[in-house]
């Protein structure tokens, strides 16, 4: 599951060299997408919310700078880590101590379940980070055990589990005890309310990884053309004149007007490609990994694309047709948050399209303006 891009290294970060041994011994080449985008925040010390699948990496995320940050010099508890199970504390403590195996940072795991003058014991000689549940580890603190003066770092593992627990109050106490300069890390796979208040709440400032995909409008500036029926051609021949098209998709509304539309493409001698519902899959298949190569500049298509065109050289999306549902606007024009971007996109309206128009502004919260005569070749 753990995608790996090209782009970083774990060299990059300035890790100390027992900790890049660490990592390297737990078989881990690079850094996963959360990783890259997590651990020079965390590094640099800002907050973090993270939100990525499950099985993306996201406990190196956050351990990889943590361990980094925490000194072994430094005879006192540095960070802690929440996570909502003991399996998992258990489990999380084990890849903190494989990471810094090679170093002299103590991990300590406390979980319920088990006695707690065992933990008592435990934390009597140097730690410098502390794994555990949230109801041990209040326990533990309130008591005086764990002393949390100096502890700058809080992570909140499976931060949407840990905040719909029944005890999720012993979090934001746990939160009273550390010193004012603290930096908290929120790391979960969903996103509900609950994780929002919170981080609204107890986060200063911070860098948000996103990694679910979710498709949105940012970046990509929308017009509106308002026209005849008839004039639809001429005007799209006209944007192909105007605009600097890298790659261009075209949307109508049925597979009928994508094969008229793309013939006369054509005859206007552009070359371009189209697909529709109406043909096979594996020739559909086919004509998109084309486009996809750059053989062909122009692709008309239906609504195929269930979750966004991603196609990095696609710079001008056209809705010749303009959709009667905000959430097919969406997967037309939306991109992933994770290619940021930016696009253009056209909407061709006719008279019948205003109300729509108004309809999509207005349930994607964005705004569609009327396409000026010229438009800045840097905003797409
Ligand atoms: P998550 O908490 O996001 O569900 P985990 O942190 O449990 O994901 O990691 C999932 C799996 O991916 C683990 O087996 C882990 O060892 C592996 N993994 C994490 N980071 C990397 C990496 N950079 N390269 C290769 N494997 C990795
Ligand atoms: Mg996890």
């Amino acid at each position: 599951d753990v995608t790996v891009t090209k782009g970083h290294e774990f060299e990059d970060y300035n890790l100390r060299r027992d900790l890049l041994m660490g990592i390297y011994e737990m078989g881990f080449e690079r850094p996963s997408p959360v990783q890259e985008e997590s651990i020079p925040a965390i590094l640099e010390g800002r907050d973090v919310l993270a939100r990525a699948k499950n099985g993306t990496g996201k406990t190196a995320a956050y351990l990889v700078p943590l361990l980094q940050k925490v000194s072994p010099l430094k005879p006192f508890i540095q960070a802690i880590v929440i996570v909502p199970t003991r399996e998992l504390a258990m489990q999380t403590s084990s890849i903190a101590k494989s990471l810094c195996k090679h170093s002299d940072v103590r991990v300590v795991v406390v979980t319920g379940g088990t006695i707690l003058k065992e933990d008592i014991l435990r934390l009597e000689g140097v730690v410098h980070v502390m794994i555990g549940t949230p109801g041990r580890l209040f326990d533990l603190i309130r008591k005086g055990v764990a002393n949390m003066d100096q502890c700058k770092i809080m992570v909140m593992d499976e931060a949407d589990k840990l905040l719909s627990m029944d005890i999720n109050h012993c979090i934001i106490q746990i939160i009273n005890f550390l010193p004012p300069a603290r930096q908290l890390l929120q790391f979960s796979a969903t996103f509900p309310l609950s994780v929002k208040t919170f981080s609204d709440k107890y986060l200063l400032n911070p860098h948000e990884v996103n990694l679910m995909n979710e498709l949105t409008l940012k970046g990509v500036t929308q017009y509106y053309a308002y026209l005849e029926e008839r004039q639809k051609v001429h005007c799209l021949n006209t944007l192909f004149k105007k605009l600097q098209i890298h790659q261009s998709v075209i949307f109508c509304s049925s597979r009928n007007r994508v094969e008229l539309l793309s013939r006369k493409i054509s005859e206007l001698g552009y070359s371009c490609f189209y697909i529709h519902s109406g043909m096979h899959q594996t020739y559909r298949n086919k004509v998109f990994h084309d486009f996809r190569k750059g053989n062909c500049r122009h692709l008309v298509s239906t609504d195929l694309f269930t979750r966004g065109i991603d196609v990095q050289s696609v710079n001008v999306v056209i809705n010749f047709d303009f959709p009667s549902v905000a959430e097919t606007y969406l997967h037309r024009i939306g991109r992933t948050g994770r290619y940021g971007h930016l696009g253009l996109a056209i909407n061709l309206i006719t008279d019948k399209d205003t109300d729509n128009l108004f309809k999509v502004e207005a349930e994607l919260g964005t705004r569609i303006l009327a396409i000026p005569g010229e438009i800045d070749k840097r905003i797409y």
